[in-house]
């Protein structure tokens, strides 16, 4: 990989090289110009004419001019400003990790791109063991159904010996609107995502049986927190962790980000003795 961004160095400086040619073009544009402006004084008439070309010409320049989107480039660069601003500047912390990790955090959350837990936490190259998906749900212990999540719990808690489990849930969540959207007979229109979510379906029945009149949007954002809550519950479905939070080796935790607000709230499992605390 490391190879293939010095190519791509190389092929910026040669970029250095066609800022000469267009200052040449500059000086041809000057001629063009003074050519137009002396056919102009001879024939005024071609005045509204060459109006309108010129204006036809500026829209096809603005036009050429934007510069449609380079993923590869945007990596990149984005790859560039890591290794500068934080690999090569912390040369321990990268030197240890080369070694192994055991990051004191494992999380979940939502694949959504606003709420990426290394933003919004501050976590650092080692700090947090991570799976995101959508509306950053934990399946109950399911050895052929849902194996992937099963094996980053078991590896965590296992292998890793995380001493946190995090489930972050966040505002604006389209994944909670698409469980809370799914018609009462079940019927369903997607290939994954409404089977997916359907796993916190207990939060959406506690959410909809206490509805009473408040709106749609108030429902989704109850149901942010509730499923949190359905998740650190089937987190205990997984023996090993239930051995480890008895052994109070392990904490599990709830949280929702809001990203709206700017605010975010955290609560332990017991969420009904322990009072969330705000961080604002
Ligand atoms: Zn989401």
């Amino acid at each position: 990989m490391a190879r293939s961004f010095k190519k791509c160095m190389m092929l910026c400086c040669t970029g250095k090289i066609s800022s000469k040619e267009d200052m040449a073009a500059g000086d041809s544009y000057d001629d063009a110009i003074a050519a137009l402006s002396d056919l102009l004084k001879d024939k005024a008439e071609l005045g509204s004419l060459a109006a309108a070309k010129i204006k036809q010409l500026t829209a096809d320049l603005e036009a050429a001019g934007s510069t449609p989107f380079n993923p590869d480039d945007r990596i990149r660069t984005g790859f560039d400003h890591f290794k500068k601003e934080k690999f090569e500047k912390n040369p321990d912390l990268f030197g240890e990790l080369a070694k192994g990790q055991s990051p004191k955090f494992m999380v979940f959350a939502c694949s959504d791109s606003r709420v990426c837990p290394s933003h919004v936490l501050d976590f650092q190259p080692g700090e947090a063991f991570v799976v995101r998906n959508i509306a950053n749900m934990v399946p109950p212990y399911e050895k052929t159904k849902y194996a992937g999540t099963g094996a980053a719990i078991e590896y965590a808690v296992l292998h890793l010996k995380v001493e946190n489990i995090v489930v972050i849930g966040h505002s604006c969540c389209g994944g909670i609107k698409g469980l809370m959207s799914i018609p009462d007979d079940g019927t369903t229109a997607s290939d994954f995502i409404e089977q997916w979510v359907q796993i916190c379906n207990p939060a959406r029945s506690k959410v909809k049986g206490g509805a009473g009149d408040s709106s749609f949007s108030d429902q989704c954002a109850n149901c942010e927190k509730a499923t949190v809550n359905v998740s650190l519950g089937n987190l205990l479905t997984y023996p090993f962790v239930r051995e480890a939070v008895v052994s109070k080796k392990l904490a599990l935790k709830g949280a929702h980000y809001d990203f709206v607000k700017g605010s975010f709230e955290l609560w332990d499992l017991d969420f009904k003795v322990t009072p969330p605390v705000s961080l604002i």
